[in-house]
């Protein structure tokens, strides 16, 4: 029986496990990306691990997340990581080179290489057929050390694309289609793989738009193959040594699979506050926008801005928008900037932002209060902007371009002909904000600033955990509601008893205050509980609180991953309706928790205040629950170097 690409790929990195959906799997990995806002503690944690050089083919530490330079804390930041890196072998990517995601696809990623990004968009370079995987810091660290990465073996779900996209519909349209017909759960467990002739139409950062979105799926990864195309871009890069070949097997077999026919496509948004409230353009009507911001690891490619500078070359952006456009990279900037693009858009009266996160973060560009703002990123969680009652929708860069001149979300077929942009067979080469590792590490000083703080220990699993439940929340809950970022608080990302003061606060301002009072408590959720980032900092400040256990009706991914990381129980109901039986501020107590979870059992949890009794269970490997009972992962690397 002939493999598909995915399980080519993980069969040759695989270290530990068998390739059954569901059951754990141990991979090698070969190259590490992290950025700045989560890279801190990784690097923090890397160096806890006592490694000295890191032990992957190639490791790339990028500065794209906090670039504001309000205060202290996000320079000093800054050069602690420009320092660690050089000391232990580790790339580093200059602030203002560009968006980690945007940057590694350019230049470093290869066919056919395992990648794992202490961030959630790291899929990205399934773009060109790598197995790239978010995760934790933790993780990443781990995977630095030469430690493999675990997770569940996913599904493989294939979506076989048919037909070519129409004029002024565009890759976002495609991935904007899945989010609409699998929701943000339905990649869960999964990994999708982008087979049929609809791909041959497709540029690589047209596929990599596709595979950055898969994030919001909830997808393990995303992949496409490396064919011709992909041999275009790489030799565009000057990188044709690294290209190969990779395809699925002629009689290659999947999990699941859907078709879509691109030339049924339309252009579509995601309307507030989800990637996947999904609706064509034109159901949706032509409300009035506000704000219009171009740009992240989503959109920021060489041809998205192509595309926009065409549209608005010659015409001027409404007076009630305010665009503005971030290049996903310092090469993508160069070349608008040497071919005119640059001077089209800021004559259109564009405001032009460096080549980073920016806006996607909340790091600037807040809009105003109740603005429609429609962005190509790939996020419109509520208050993600930095406006709360901000009415955020994500579309394509033509969808963009459009509502910046009239002012309105409209079709933007409306505005006539599309504008042909081609790729050019050579982009321009410049790695100069990009330094390597220092030859002699014993000639590098790292440095820190005040705002770095020693990463927080927990302690083992106690044999009874009797606390209350400081916090019940819905369904959906994201990493941007338990630990929100933006300009004020993701500074403070190396500094966890200063940022653990901000877990939740969007939801309870009360909530860090009463569970530090508490001293341990649970936190009891709904369905999809952590989606969205892989910002373990949602583990590790809800630790520092002395959070001991989520109940919850599901997990994403990469949260439960992390929370295990940390030493959280990620628990979730045997019988969904016994949610409902509990309140805030109820006390709950689970005897012999340790006995219990070393057998392996279903875990009987006690109401005291209601006098009732509810079962969880846990679908955590060996290996997870041996992290579990130490308290954490740090603590269980420990353990297994000094036995
Ligand atoms: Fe940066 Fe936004 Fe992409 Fe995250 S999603 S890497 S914040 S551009």
């Amino acid at each position: 029986m002939g493999k598909n690409l995915a399980q080519k790929i993980l069969s040759e990195h695989l270290v530990s496990g068998e390739m059954i959906p569901g059951k754990e799997i141990g991979i090698r990995i070969d190259q590490t990306l992290t950025q700045d806002a989560t890279g801190t503690m990784a690097y923090l944690q890397f160096e806890a691990t006592g490694i000295p050089q890191v032990k992957t083919d190639l490791s790339v530490s990028y500065v794209d997340h906090n670039t504001l330079q309000t205060g202290f804390e996000n320079a000093d930041d800054h050069r602690y990581l420009q320092t660690v890196a050089a000391k232990h072998g580790v790339y580093f990517s200059r602030p203002g080179n560009g968006i980690s995601h945007q940057v590694h696809v350019e230049r470093f990623g290869i066919p056919g290489k395992t990648l794992l990004g202490s961030d959630s968009h790291t899929p990205t370079g399934g773009g060109i057929g790598m197995i790239a995987i978010g995760a934790g810091g933790l993780d990443v660290a781990v995977a630095m050390g030469g430690g493999a990465f675990y997770t569940p073996m996913p599904k493989i779900l294939n979506i076989k694309l048919t037909g070519k996209l129409q004029p002024w519909v565009s890759a976002k349209d495609v991935i904007l289609e899945v989010l609409r017909r699998l929701s943000v759960k339905g990649g869960v467990g999964r990994i999708i793989e982008y087979t049929g002739e609809g791909i041959k139409s497709l540029t690589v950062p047209e596929r990599a738009i596709i595979t950055n979105m898969g994030a919001e799926l909830g997808a393990t990864t995303s992949l496409f193959p490396s064919d011709e195309i992909t041999l275009e871009f790489f030799k565009a890069q000057k990188r044709e040594q690294d290209w190969v070949e990779l395809l699925p097997d002629v009689d290659a077999t999947y999990d699941e699979e859907i078709e879509i026919n691109l030339n049924e496509l339309e252009p579509m948004a995601a309307k507030p506050h989800m990637p996947d409230n999904v609706d064509t353009i034109k159901n949706i009507g032509p409300i009035t926008v506000n704000q219009v911001a171009i740009g992240s690891c989503t959109n920021g490619s060489y041809m998205d801005l192509m595309r926009v500078a065409s549209i608005l070359k010659g015409k001027q952006v409404h007076p009630d928008v305010s665009l503005v456009v971030a290049p996903g990279s310092k090469q993508v900037f160069e070349m608008i900037a040497a071919n005119g693009a640059l001077a089209d858009l800021i004559k259109a009266g564009a405001r032009i932002l460096e080549a980073a996160c920016g806006p996607c973060i909340g790091m600037g560009q807040s809009p105003q209060t109740d603005a429609v703002s429609v962005r190509t990123f790939n996020r419109n969680f509520e208050g993600r902007s930095g406006t709360k009652s901000a009415q955020i929708y994500l579309a394509s860069p033509e969808i963009a371009a459009a509502a910046a001149l009239t002012g309105k979300l409209i079709d933007p077929r409306e505005l006539g002909e599309y504008p042909i942009v081609t790729i050019p067979p050579e982009f321009i080469i410049d790695d100069s904000m990009v330094l390597a590792p220092a030859e002699d590490s014993s000639t590098v000083e790292v440095r820190r600033g005040p705002n770095i703080k020693p990463v927080p220990i927990n302690e083992a699993m106690p044999e009874t955990i009797a606390a209350p439940v400081v916090l019940k929340v819905d369904d959906n809950i994201t990493t941007d509601h338990i630990m929100p970022a933006g300009a004020k608080i993701l500074p403070l990302r190396s500094n966890i008893p200063a940022i653990s003061e901000y877990v939740y606060c969007q939801v309870d301002e009360t909530y860090p205050k009463r569970a530090k009072e508490a001293g341990k408590s649970f936190i009891v959720g709904g369905h999809n509980y952590g989606q969205g980032s892989s910002r373990e900092h949602a583990a590790l400040a809800p630790m520092y609180l002395g959070v001991k256990a989520v109940i919850t009706k599901s997990f994403a991914r990469i949260h439960k991953a992390n929370l295990v990381n940390f030493g959280i129980v990620p628990f979730t109901f045997k019988n969904e309706a016994d949610y409902d039986s509990i309140d805030q501020d109820d006390k709950l107590e689970i005897p012999n928790i340790r006995e219990q979870m070393a057998k392996g059992t279903d875990v009987t949890v006690k109401n005291v205040t209601k006098g009732t009794e509810f079962t969880v269970e846990y679908d955590l490997s060996e290996r997870q629950i041996s992290i579990l009972l130490e308290g954490g992962q740090l603590n269980y690397t420990k353990k297994q170097a000094e036995s």
